[in-house]
């Protein structure tokens, strides 16, 4: 159980470190200087459209039936658009934080990734990954893949990925390690 919880917070490390930069070199940008708070929201921008892990079990008792994996609730970048909005009418700079941060979220679950997400919905179902290797050895830049392929694709639950990609020093690791290092020396520049 500890052993899942580790790859379970070194999964979260990319999007920590994404947010301690945005919120760094945002608030160096707007006030000169982020302080503690600013700090504090990058990371948890950054990781909350992973809430759905929480928001699933739910969701399908809402819906009657199991999803196929937790991106289906509120993996949606479109639905930032009028949240930026929103709250730019009172704080431009916490819309800034919201976008960006969240932003990079979905830009890292786009990244490598079998199935990445549906950008464009509700426009189109697609889900969009980059830089995917195909089973061919070729990388593509951006690939779209139909949501009924998705679907019936095989995904992995959590503990399964975290068996496998995160318990020992694999690539997955290193880079996760790597993120929260290269963040921690900007802060400290
Ligand atoms: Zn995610």
């Amino acid at each position: 159980m500890l052993a899942i919880a580790t790859g379970c917070a070194l999964i979260a490390f990319v999007d920590i470190a994404l947010g301690l930069v945005i919120a760094h070199l945002l608030g160096r940008a707007w006030y000169g200087g982020p302080d503690i708070w600013v700090y504090a929201a990058g990371p948890l921008l950054a990781l909350l459209p992973d809430a759905d892990f929480l928001l699933q079990p739910l969701v399908e008792r809402l819906r009657g039936r199991k999803l196929v994996c937790h991106r289906q609730i509120i993996h949606y970048p479109l639905a930032l658009v009028p949240i930026f909005f929103a709250v730019y009418w009172y704080h431009p700079f916490a819309a800034w934080l919201t976008v960006l941060c969240t932003g990079a979220h979905f830009v890292h679950d786009s990244v490598g990734n079998a199935y990445g997400i549906q950008w464009f919905w509700p426009f189109s179902s697609r889900h969009v990954t980059a830089l995917t290797a195909e089973p061919d050895g070729r990388r593509r830049i951006v690939r779209f893949r139909p949501h009924r392929e998705v679907l019936a694709a095989e995904i992995p639950p959590l503990r399964t990925v975290v068996r496998e990609r995160y318990l020992g020093l694999t690539p997955e690791v290193a880079r996760a390690l790597d993120a929260v290092t290269g963040a921690l020396m900007l802060l400290a520049a």
